[in-house]
């Protein structure tokens, strides 16, 4: 062995002894609530495709229609050779969804969020995350070079400390933005931001907020909007951040509010300008997606991903204790509409990462694909599994898998 295939070795073992060593497994079907692995069939409750869009003929036929008329292919930058038609229309559908001046369409979430951070703040502004924000908000914050501060978990208190503790030093005129990041669903707790407080606060402080949408996008609000439509802040919050490969079925990010903000990110973020634009077959297929959130079919499958979770969480079985969603909900109680609001995501804290594994192993065992989260996903110690609902599955599906989750040995 040579020496960069040594270290690659060691590392590897490194990982497989802590438990953290990971594979991919081969799906040989579409993403759906029944997959094929290795000939056999499973129940999945594994996908971010809440509302069964991925496999929806209107989005595989927008796909199809789109490849026949604009090709494989995007050529290029859309700044370099041209923007396609299907992303102008895509941006457009984008904004009023959100009820937004404009958007702006990248191709992927992690994309946007580099994207956005990247080209707003830089080392003499401050940014301020919320715990548990997704990967690609770190990851952006880091790259930025501005000063980060993280507050406790949807903790409006710690929030206010680290606002006054970045107010302190923008008073010499060094530190001159402060921009806070934080989700609405969050992707590994499936709990919600309390964005009424947070948007206040941020006005007391002259901040700026992003809210990242990734898992709220096409399930909440009346039109399927998201959480910050539906709480009537659209105009408070000075960025939205989506992906359209969760509810919405197909692949992308976006950022969505002005039109200044949009004609900033054009000129200025760097994973737009230099990197080819995505297929004009996602664009398309999140087009038709978002149209159908917005109709009468998508209410109904709303209703259907509330009714799954609803069944799933109404089942004695389920120990509040291991679950932070189910946490949530009984502190936050009901909408102030009256109007159910219960997350997708419905984890189940195991704690240690190997008793994790074990317990999604007993479900593929049950032909039932729930996957274990681990670090780096999640803090060390707090692996879990991660039970996603979609307004595919049918009753018999979530008695299923609550029959088997009693089968396994969860203590403490
Ligand atoms: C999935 C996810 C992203 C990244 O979006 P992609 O389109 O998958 O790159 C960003 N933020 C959150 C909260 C997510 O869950």
């Amino acid at each position: 062995m040579n020496s960069f295939e040594h270290d690659l070795a060691e590392r590897l073992t490194a990982l497989r002894d802590q438990n953290l060593f990971r594979e991919l497994r081969q799906v040989d079907s579409a993403q759906s609530a029944r997959i094929q692995i290795a000939g056999k069939a499973f129940l999945n409750f594994s996908s971010n495709d809440y509302l069964g869009l991925a496999t929806h003929p209107a989005l595989i036929e927008a796909a199809i229609r789109a490849v026949d008329t604009f090709g494989a292919g995007s050529g290029a930058s859309r700044l370099i050779c041209g923007s396609l038609k299907p992303f102008h229309e895509l941006e457009t559908e984008l904004a009023r969804l959100k009820k937004t001046e404009a958007a702006i369409a990248f191709s992927s979430g992690y994309a946007a969020a580099q994207g956005a951070i990247g080209a707003l703040i830089g080392k003499d502004d401050i940014i301020i995350l919320d715990k548990l924000v997704h990967a690609c908000i770190v990851d952006a914050a880091k790259l930025s070079g501005a000063k980060i501060r993280v507050f406790r978990h949807n903790d409006v208190g710690d929030l206010e400390e680290k606002l006054q503790w970045a107010s302190q030093n923008t008073m010499p005129r060094i530190v001159r933005r402060v921009l806070i990041v934080t989700e609405s669903i969050f992707s590994m707790d499936g709990d919600i931001a309390p964005l009424r407080e947070i948007v206040k606060l941020k006005d007391k402080y002259h901040a700026w907020l992003m809210v990242d949408e990734a898992h709220a996008t096409g399930i909440f609000g009346e039109n399927g909007g998201g959480l910050i439509g539906e709480l009537g802040l659209t105009d408070r919050v000075e960025l939205q951040m989506a992906t359209l490969g969760k509810a919405l079925g197909a692949s992308g990010g976006c950022i969505c509010g002005s039109r200044r903000l949009v004609d900033f990110m054009v000129n200025r973020a760097r994973p737009f300008i230099f990197s080819t634009a995505p297929a004009p077959a996602a664009a398309a297929a999140a087009t038709a997606a978002i149209r159908l959130v917005q109709s009468a079919e998508g209410k109904e499958l709303r209703k259907k991903l509330q009714a799954n979770i609803s069944e799933f969480q109404s089942d004695p079985g389920i120990n509040p204790a291991r679950s932070p969603a189910l946490q949530y909900q009984s502190k936050s109680g009901p909408t102030a509409s009256g109007t159910s609001r219960l997350s997708p995501i419905q984890p189940i804290i195991v704690g240690d990462e190997q008793r994790a594994l074990d317990a999604a192993a007993k479900l593929r065992e049950r032909q039932l694909f729930v996957p274990a989260i681990r670090y780096p996903s999640v803090a060390r110690g707090s692996a879990r599994l991660r039970i996603t609902f979609t307004a595919a599955h049918s009753r018999e599906d979530i008695f299923c898998l609550v029959d088997a989750l009693k089968s396994l040995d969860i203590r403490d």
